[in-house]
């Protein structure tokens, strides 16, 4: 009577582990078809601004520019293209390194006001240029949060250029900060800017998405930034997420852990 029992779990637990199999292999596939296509949008986006800086340094090298305004417009064109090549490559060179996980992870503890100053004062020039006024609402006596300073000011930063970049002049930027609960602090960036559709803001945190509109050579962004931010969020075991409306605004909300004495 045993031999059969023993026989059915074995066939069961073999057809357990060829499910198993075939799972794994269809990750690897999955995986392996976004490592291609990923190399294909990196190929694409350095390729673009590449061949701009060689046909606009051929011209100069021709001689056919005389004027001195178009000679300057010319060379203007050749340093913004290398500066997009050169904000790709330093995107690609952060999630490299956080997706090798070999970075040191050490957070440690950090006021969440202190942070957003020194951010605000980094962007300081672009809103100025767009007359953006920012509003900081702070709730009262919140505790530190355990972060890498450096890593989640990039977040910061990441988030509100996108919503300078996509505001109107004279438009404004509000920045709440609460607590989640027990263990989070949470922070709200809303701006009264172009606003997300429903459908692409399942995917603006995905790796070279960008809205179709937004896809436009003066629009320099990789679609890398709030790939980027994700990561780091959570990396530190928080959680990022958007609220939207298309021609109203966007929120984007961020949660941080509370620092803990005990820690570390
Ligand atoms: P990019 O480098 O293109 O800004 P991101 O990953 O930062 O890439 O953003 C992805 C896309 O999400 C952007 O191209 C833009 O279309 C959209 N987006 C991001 N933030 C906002 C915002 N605040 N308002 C409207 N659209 C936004």
């Amino acid at each position: 009577e045993e031999g059969p029992i023993e026989f059915r779990q074995l066939a069961k637990n073999i057809n357990e582990m060829n499910k198993q199999l075939e799972e794994s292999f269809s990750q690897i596939k999955r995986s392996e078809a976004s490592r291609r296509e990923l190399v294909a949008n990196i190929s694409h986006d350095l390729r673009t601004p590449l061949a701009s800086i060689q046909s606009f340094v051929e011209a100069l090298q021709d001689g056919i520019v005389d004027d001195p305004k178009t000679y300057d417009r010319y060379l203007e064109t050749i340093k913004l293209e290398s500066n997009r090549i050169s904000y790709l490559i330093n995107d690609l060179f952060q999630l490299s390194e956080l997706d090798s996980g070999q970075e040191n992870f050490e957070p440690d503890a950090y006021h969440l006001d202190s942070l957003i100053v020194e951010t605000l004062q980094h962007l300081a020039i672009q809103l100025e240029e767009k007359q953006i006024d920012v509003e900081v609402l702070m709730s009262d006596h919140l505790p530190a949060v355990s972060v890498m300073p450096e890593k989640m000011k990039r977040v910061f930063v990441n988030i509100l250029e996108n919503a300078i970049r996509f505001s109107d002049k004279n438009s404004k930027i509000v920045i709440q900060t609460s607590r989640e609960n027990d263990t989070f602090l949470k922070v709200n960036i809303s701006d009264q800017g172009q606003g997300i559709s429903d459908e692409n803001q399942k995917h603006v945190f995905e790796r070279f998405y960008r809205v179709e509109k937004s896809r436009n050579p003066s629009h320099g962004g990789a679609g890398l930034g709030l790939s980027i931010a994700k990561t780091i969020v959570e990396r530190h075991g928080g959680e990022i997420g958007i609220e939207s409306r298309l021609n109203e605004g966007s929120t984007f909300w961020i949660t941080l852990p509370i620092y803990r004495n005990d820690e570390g």
